[in-house]
């Protein structure tokens, strides 16, 4: 079932997707050679608590194992659902950072990939496509366009550079729950899937790899990494379907303040 927000709705949606852009930002002050992904995750819970709200991930999922920490910490080939831990960043790394947070019942779910120091120049380029094809997905996401108008353009981007569209896990609506309908995925058809209503929430999030889309779990039950090894990037942002135009409801200016990475600072749409 699919919600449509009110405007008061989405002013809270707001709220909570901007805390969790300045979350990122507090965490891309302390990314470094030699910082222990633990630390970041112990900044961002704090900053999260501190500005009264609560972290979306920690105990997400329940049961035996429920995720254990406040922020998704996946570094080169770990796609998703990285657990922070003793793990110092090395020069050279690609670090995707996702968090959530609940404010005023609603959920933000924002995510980036840094670079630790200088990187790999393929690297690179596989993180600004990423970048690219995510808002040229938040292009697509206006009022009477499709599901699978969204998808297509991030898969068309990023598979132009011989790139892997992970399959396996998808973008969402968002909203007083971390998952809503519809899922969101970053491949499809143009003109088909769910339609597109004004009020409807999304998080789009493409995830993208050097190599193969085919991914694989580790045996701590949460870890996505790519099947070959190869590296991968992650960027997320919430969004409402707007006539005409989306509106993204996060921002990457709080963390591009602090890296000065000219590469990924450049303003889309
Ligand atoms: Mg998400
Ligand atoms: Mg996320």
């Amino acid at each position: 079932m699919i919600f449509l927000k009110s405007e008061s709705e989405i002013e809270k949606m707001r709220e909570a997707a901007q805390l969790v852009s300045r979350t990122l930002a507090e965490v891309a002050r302390r990314i470094e050679p030699g910082v222990e992904t633990g630390l970041l995750d112990r900044v961002a819970e704090e900053f999260i608590k501190k500005n009264s709200a609560v972290p979306a991930f920690k105990g997400y999922g329940g049961g035996i194992n429920p995720f254990p920490a406040t922020l998704c910490i996946s570094v080169n080939e770990e796609v998703v659902h990285g657990i922070p831990g003793k793990r110092k960043l090395v020069e050279g790394d690609i670090v995707s950072v996702d968090c959530g947070v609940v404010k005023n019942e609603y959920f933000g779910d924002h995510a980036y990939t840094f670079m630790v120091g200088d990187c790999d120049p393929e690297d690179v380029k596989l993180l600004k496509t990423t970048l690219e094809s995510l808002y040229k997905g938040i292009d697509k996401a206006v009022h009477g366009k499709k599901i699978g108008d969204v998808g297509s353009a991030i898969q068309k981007h990023c598979e132009k550079q011989g790139y892997g569209v992970v399959r396996d896990l998808v973008g969402h609506g968002i909203g007083k729950n971390m998952h809503e309908d519809p899922s969101v995925p970053n491949f499809g058809k143009p003109g088909r899937g769910e339609r597109l209503r004004s009020g409807m929430t999304l998080a789009i999030e493409p995830m993208i790899t050097r190599g193969t889309w085919k991914v694989k779990t580790l045996e701590d039950g949460w870890t996505i990494v790519t099947a070959d090894g190869s590296k991968a990037a992650h960027f997320e942002h919430d969004i409402v379907v707007r006539e005409g135009e989306a509106e993204i409801l996060s921002t990457f200016d709080y963390i591009t303040e602090i890296t000065k990475n000219e590469i990924l600072e450049t303003h889309y749409g």
